[in-house]
């Protein structure tokens, strides 16, 4: 008799977004001449720049000539890619991480939900809360039962507190998915100095850092003194360039970062981390990550900087509207989401469905992120411009 990984009960029945879909789809079912609005599911709607596609056709070509065909390519990433990345997005910022501790992925989502391989079934994990659901569904799954929850909310802007009894994994996403909410440098070396003394590990997700206006805000963990000997870093091409489509995304994890045997001896994640990959993964296609290089160009830069440009301008469209209506509105600065209060003292899930029966809009319950997103709502400013004035004129007329 074949026996499941029983873990696998311990999971919320669906995962948010189908349930979402779920109810999405029997509303249409009934109201098939409305127009449904999506501001739900945090999925880019601007096509890809077009130095990107123009890169990836390039290396469609080199593709299909015997001398420069590509098979297999590294696992852990094309050099000419993980080079841009270092000195693109950290030798720039002063940050110094070597080349050879990047590893290239096919998305956030699998690195932040493998990287639990790395670690003892036993540890303890801190989550915030709400949170986005990969983090702690991928524990569940691995069988970790000592989750410790660290609320988010209103009352502490939501800033996380220190975990009440010491955690070895930390998740921190900045700016946060789905508050907006983003720390400050010293806000975050309060987690730097506790993973320090508690020989504990950040993992830190920084899938949406260039929506960061502010000057002062950092966009990576390693802006924070001492954060090489305790974090990971994940990031991603997905929000920040359009290829949530494409898949492409990394993980930096620095050579001087350990773990440690239960009799207590140090190793280093970054063997154990490029061991799993040559393992049990094969790379990102060639073609990915030559439209993932494209990012770094002149041009390349210009057109996503115009992608991320729309969007904020969404989200403050977004922001403005909601907030003259009398919302109570978090986010919206630093980050594509918007985080609102539930007006009226009704659930996340009431909010959801008079949103969509009344405005025809589709939303996500902050409830679906956690108990402490019970009461709170996540719109995205993904959307095309048109929809999000429409949305704002459907809400406005819902009173
Ligand atoms: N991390 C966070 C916080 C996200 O919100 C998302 C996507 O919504 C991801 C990671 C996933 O990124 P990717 O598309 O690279 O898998």
């Amino acid at each position: 008799m074949i026996q499941i990984n029983e873990n696998f009960l311990n999971l919320k029945d669906n995962y948010l977004f189908s349930t979402i879909h779920q109810k999405v789809e029997e509303f249409k079912k009934e109201n098939s001449n409305r127009k449904i609005i999506s501001l739900g599911i945090g999925d880019v709607t601007q096509p890809l720049p077009s130095s990107i596609t123009k890169a990836m056709e390039k290396a469609c070509q080199e593709m299909s000539d015997i001398t420069t065909f590509k098979g297999y390519g590294p696992e852990q990433g094309y050099e000419f890619l993980r080079e841009e990345i270092q000195k693109e997005d950290y030798e720039k910022r002063g940050i110094y991480i070597d080349k050879d501790e990047i590893f290239i992925s096919d998305g956030a989502k699998c690195d932040t939900a493998n990287i639990t391989e790395l670690f003892d079934m036993n540890s303890k994990v801190a989550i915030t809360d709400p949170v986005y659901p990969v983090y702690l569904d991928s524990n569940i799954i691995a069988g970790r039962k000592d989750i410790n929850y660290l609320p988010c909310t209103k009352e502490n802007n939501f800033v996380p507190e220190l975990p009440k009894e010491r955690c070895d994994i930390i998740y921190l996403c900045y700016p946060n998915n789905p508050t907006g909410t983003v720390l400050t440098k010293e806000q975050l070396k309060i987690w730097v100095d506790y993973a320090k003394e508690n020989k504990s590990i950040l993992l830190f997700d920084s899938a949406y850092e260039r929506y960061i206006t502010q000057e002062e805000i950092p966009h990576s963990i390693y802006e924070i003194e001492g954060a090489r000997e305790v974090a990971i870093e994940f990031r991603s091409f997905s929000k920040t360039a359009g290829f949530t489509g494409v898949r492409c995304a990394y993980l930096v994890i620095p050579k001087e970062l350990k773990g440690y045997t239960k009799q207590g001896k140090e190793r280093f994640l970054h063997s154990l981390w490029k061991r799993r990959c040559s393992c049990k993964f094969n790379g990102v296609s060639y073609i990915t990550q030559k439209g993932a290089e494209a990012v770094y160009t002149e041009e390349g830069q210009k057109q996503v900087q115009r992608n991320i440009q729309y969007y904020l301008e969404n989200v403050s469209i977004l922001k403005e509207g909601l907030q003259k209506l009398g919302y109570e509105i978090y986010g919206g600065i630093n980050s594509p989401y918007i985080w609102l209060r539930v007006p009226n003292n009704k659930t996340s899930w009431e909010f959801f469905d008079e949103l969509l029966t009344k405005a025809n809009i589709v939303g996500t319950p902050g409830s679906g992120f956690g108990n402490a997103g019970e009461g709170y709502f996540r719109l995205t400013a993904f959307g095309q411009r048109e929809e999000i004035l429409e949305a704002m004129e459907k809400i406005k007329r819902m009173g």
